[in-house]
């Protein structure tokens, strides 16, 4: 199965990844992973997109391509995309890789959330360095300096100031959202409302792909 996650910053990719990859047996391919993992190590790409992502504008398709074209292809047994495509140049490209191998996206889950729950969301959200799971602030209780899962410690990201919340909000609706209507004419589109629980949604992501097997 190649699923797709798509939503602007903050709507909650990460969150069902977590919960939906496990569940569905697939790998997940994370561009923002990948390219801050590049910039931690330095390499030529990481130091070409690191202001980029600083500001929360989008890093050039060439970089984004390098870092992402060997995996999605090495990944025969399914994955689930993050972050990756982000335009309409992307989105065809991911077609173009796919089609040479006689593969194709199964379903693109878009996830609808209003502004000011991602930028409410986004500057409280912790992350852990290790693991990369997600929290918030206000819900570590007393788990309050370490990650449950792995016991390391958490970072709060570059971007999420409010500055680079504004940039990647004003880059998604420019440059992403052109993306649902492509996919919904490809009839791969599922919409889901991301204000519900994360447990929800990951249910009625769960449910939909069930039917869908099934048909
Ligand atoms: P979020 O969805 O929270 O904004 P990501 O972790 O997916 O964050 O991406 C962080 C940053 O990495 C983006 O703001 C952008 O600068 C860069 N980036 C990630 N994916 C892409 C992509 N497909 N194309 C261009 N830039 C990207």
């Amino acid at each position: 199965m190649h699923l797709v996650l798509l939503g602007v910053a903050g709507a909650g990719k990460g969150t069902q990844v977590e919960r939906l990859r496990g569940k569905l047996g697939l790998v997940h391919i994370a561009a923002g992973d990948l390219l801050r993992k590049a910039v931690k190590e330095r390499t030529l790409l990481g130091q070409k997109a690191e202001n980029f992502m600083k500001e929360g504008r989008l890093v050039s398709d060439d970089i984004v391509l390098e870092l992402l074209e060997d995996k999605i292809r090495e990944e025969k047994k399914g994955f689930i995309l993050d972050g990756f495509p982000r335009n309409l140049f992307q989105a065809k490209k991911l077609d173009e890789i796919l089609h040479r191998e006689n593969r194709r996206l199964d379903l693109v889950i878009n996830l609808e959330v209003k502004e000011s729950t991602i930028i409410e969301r986004l500057s409280r959200r912790l992350v852990c360095s290790s693991c990369g799971r997600i929290y918030n602030k206000e819900n570590l209780g007393d788990f309050s300096s370490t990650c449950r899962v792995c016991g390391a410690s958490f970072f709060q990201r570059d971007d999420d100031n409010p500055e680079a919340i504004k940039e990647r909000i004003k880059s998604y609706l420019k440059h992403t959202h052109p993306l649902i209507s492509y996919y919904r004419k490809k009839k791969i589109l599922y919409n889901i409302k991301g204000e519900q629980s994360p447990e929800e949604i990951a249910q009625k992501i769960l449910n939909f792909l069930g039917k869908k097997e099934k048909i």
